[in-house]
C-alpha cells in the first residue's frame, strides 16, 4: 500500500509528462523498456491532459507508478489502478530525488540543526548535513538537506 499524492496532467512531452496543483510540479521522463518506446508512455498521456493522477508520495523509482483510474470505494478507502512505467527520472519541482538517493544513501549523516537553508529547496529550517566519506574529494563532499527533502529522498531521520 502505498501513499499518493493527486495532481493535474498538465503537459505531455515527446517523451515526458508533466503533473502539477498550485505548489507542485512533477516531471516523470520514460526510459523505452522491451514494450513500450518513452514516446509511447507520453503518447498515452495526451488525451488526459487537464485530467487528475496518483502517483507515489515515495520517490524509490522501483515503486513508482501513474494512476488515472482511482476511486473511493464504500467504507471509505481510496483506491487506485497503477500502471508502472519504465522511467529516467522523476523530478519533484526540478529535484530529482531519486538521483539523491543514490548519491546520499552512502554518506554519513550528522546530528539535525538548524537555521541553514537547504541545498535541494532553500527552505531555511531544521537541516542534516551529509558528508562523504570519501575525504579526498575536494568538491561536492557536504550538502545541508532538510527534513522534507530527506523524506522525498527516502532518508527520514
Ligand atoms: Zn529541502
Amino acid at each position: 500500500m502505498s501513499t499518493v499524492q493527486i495532481l493535474n496532467i498538465q503537459q505531455a512531452g515527446r517523451d515526458f509528462v508533466l503533473f502539477s496543483d498550485p505548489v507542485t510540479t512533477v516531471r516523470v521522463k520514460f526510459a523505452d523498456d522491451s514494450q513500450f518506446t518513452k514516446e509511447d508512455s507520453a503518447a498515452f498521456f495526451r488525451s488526459l491532459v487537464g485530467k487528475p493522477a496518483a502517483i507515489p508520495i515515495s520517490n524509490d523509482l522501483r515503486d513508482f507508478f501513474i494512476a488515472v483510474d482511482m476511486w473511493r470505494t464504500p467504507f471509505g478507502e481510496f483506491k487506485v489502478i497503477p500502471f508502472r512505467f519504465a522511467t529516467s527520472a522523476v523530478e519533484f519541482n526540478g529535484i530529482d530525488y531519486y538521483r539523491w538517493y543514490e548519491k546520499l544513501r552512502s554518506w554519513n549523516a550528522g546530528r539535525p540543526s538548524s537555521g541553514e537553508p537547504c541545498w535541494l529547496c532553500d527552505e531555511i529550517g531544521e537541516y542534516v548535513t551529509y558528508q562523504s566519506p570519501d575525504w579526498s574529494r575536494k568538491h561536492d563532499w557536504s550538502y545541508d538537506i532538510c527534513r522534507a527533502c530527506e523524506k522525498r529522498i527516502g532518508l527520514g531521520w
